[in-house]
Order: structure tokens, then sequence, then C-alpha cells
């Protein structure tokens, strides 16, 4: 029976625990963990007794009988979603991470997650790590970065689109680097000019300030497509006027409230709202040979993988002083 040190949440802090699983049945495989990013859905859990993490990367130390593809050794990583039924509209489609039954990091598997010794997985929801890529590289691709790929690639935003990112942070620096590569132009709206060197290093076009702005100026061509990945509510007056019509804004942050947008702009400009939530399977795999082909990497900070190191790595990122994804080590 595989046993293994984690750490969960509680109200007063990270507290260190044992989880004990059954021995290993069907495809489920041990991974020892050797990275894990944090992500801002990290911070919502940090009260909630559960075990956190779920930007993982480890090695496969133990398979299961029914393994069929992996091998001991071998590195892999895993994101938000751990399971899902197999056999609905939804997994049939492709589209499990909308499956009913879909096991996500906060709702199922509570007792096991990336800020831990090891877990235990479906070799059906673990994905190889792209040799170009190590395995700190490619803990924060497994959340972060899945969802700014899912946004830009599954719903129809061209090439040739101009694609605004709001917001240089854990996943706007992906987003940036991401939509770039993908060949498209992109405009970075950031509060202050302080991250604008670093936004075009990272493959921007052009950077706007928006502190005190009352109109935007992004040059010839307005947004197609607009990533939100800043939690601060918007100022359509400022934004509407850059958008094109039929573009697609993208509430990628998470947060509890209303999303609001003035009626008669969207209707009047066939602005379309678009949801979306981390990637299904095959997007979070061309996800990572399209980050491993072009190489597309988070900037990172580093934190040991204990209590010390998991507290204070939340700290920062509680603060706005992650640049711009943490990743812990044991
Ligand atoms: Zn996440
Ligand atoms: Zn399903």
């Amino acid at each position: 029976m595989p046993s293994f040190k984690v750490y969960r949440g509680s109200p007063d802090g990270i507290k260190e625990s044992t989880t004990t699983k059954p021995d290993l049945t069907g495809d489920q495989v041990l991974v020892k963990i050797t990275a894990s990013g944090l992500c801002g859905t990290d911070l919502h859990y940090k009260k909630a007794d559960i075990v956190l993490g779920h930007e993982g990367v480890g090695v496969v130390e133990e398979l299961g009988p029914g393994v069929r593809h992996l091998k001991k050794g071998d590195r892999v990583g895993w994101g938000y979603l751990h399971d899902s039924c197999g056999i609905c509209d939804e997994c049939l489609q492709g589209q499990e991470t909308y499956c009913p039954e879909r096991k996500f990091y906060g709702e199922a598997d509570l007792d096991q997650g990336s800020f831990a010794e090891a877990a235990v997985w479906r070799e059906a929801f673990l994905f190889k790590v792209p040799d170009a890529l190590t395995d700190e590289e490619a803990a924060p691709l497994n959340c972060g970065g899945a969802t700014v790929w899912t946004a830009l690639h599954k719903y129809g935003v061209p090439a040739d689109a101009t694609v605004g990112v709001l917001g240089v942070g854990g996943l706007g620096h992906l987003a940036i680097q991401f939509a770039s590569k993908m060949g498209m132009n992109v405009v970075v709206l950031s509060h202050s000019d302080s991250k604008k060197d670093e936004a075009m290093q990272l493959g921007a076009h052009r950077f706007v300030a928006t502190k005190g702005a009352t109109k935007l100026d992004i040059g010839p061509s307005k947004l197609n497509a607009l990533l939100i990945t800043s939690s601060v509510p918007l100022e359509w007056d400022l934004y509407l006027p850059i958008l094109h019509a039929e573009a697609i804004i993208f509430p990628i942050t998470v947060d509890f409230g209303d999303f609001r947008i003035p009626a008669m702009p969207l209707i009047a400009s066939g602005l379309r709202v678009q949801g979306t939530v981390v990637a299904a399977r095959y997007e979070h795999i061309k996800m990572l040979e399209f980050a491993a082909e072009h190489g597309i990497k988070p900037i990172m900070m580093h934190f040991p993988l204990n209590k010390e190191g998991i507290e204070e790595s939340m700290k920062t990122l509680e603060e706005g002083k992650m640049r711009y994804r943490g990743v812990l080590k044991p």
C-alpha cells in the first residue's frame, strides 16, 4: 500500500500529514513528485482541509496491473482534471473537462495533490513531459499553461488575430508567449509600465499601461480576442472601444462574483464572452508539445516543497510579488 507525505490546507497554516492508498489497481500509477507549481486556485483552498497543489510533475515509480503505456522512470505531469466517466457526450467529444462526473482538484481526491511526496493517478490522466522541458518548467504549464492555451487554441482565434492580454502574471506571462509563438499580434495591457521590458522580451508586440488612461492606444488593429488574466473588474468604457466586432472575451482568472458587461455593445458588436476551464487531454498534450517545440518556459520563483516553502510561496503570491509563477521542489 503506497503511503506518502502530503500537505493540507487549514485555518491556521499548512499541515503535514500522511496519505495511505490501497494497492494499485487498474491503470493507476504511483508518481513520485519532483516539482509542483503554485496556482491562484490553491489560495482559494488554503484554509480547506484538503491536500493542495494541482500543477504536478514527477517520476513514475510503480504501475498498476492495467497500465499499458507508461513505464517506471517516465517523467509525467498532471493538472486540474483527475478523471472523467469516459462515455458521456462531453467525454466522447474530447471535452472531458465538462463531463458531469469529472473529478477536479478541490472537489475530488481530496487526500492527495501535488504538494506532496507522491500521488496515485490514472495513467489515462497523466501526461508525458517532453524532453525539452525540465520538471520545474513543465509544472506551471499543467494548469496555467493549459488554461491560456485552450483559450487561444480551441475557440477559433486565428493566427493573424490581434490578441489582448490583460495582466502580466502567472497566466498572462504564459499567454504572451503562446500567442506570440502562434503568430498572433500580441497587445499587453498592464496597470503600469513596470513589466513592459519583460513583456516585450516574452514576445509582446505592443505594451499599453492602463493606469489613469481615458483612452487606450493599441495601434492600427483592434482586438479580436481579449484574455482577462487580472482579477480587477474591467472599466468597459476603456476596453470596449479597442475590441474588434465579434471579438472573443475570455474571463480566465477565477472570481466567484458575477462577470458583468454592458449589454448593448455586446449585442451591437457581436461580442462573445467565452468561458473556459483548464484543458481537455487532447489540448493539454498539444500544449506541452507546442511549448517544447517553441521554447515556451515559465519565469519562475523557487521554493522548497515543505510546510515553510508552501507558506512562503503562498504569501508571495497573495502579496502580488510572484514573478511570475511559483515552483516548489522537494
Ligand atoms: Zn490552477
Ligand atoms: Zn464523461
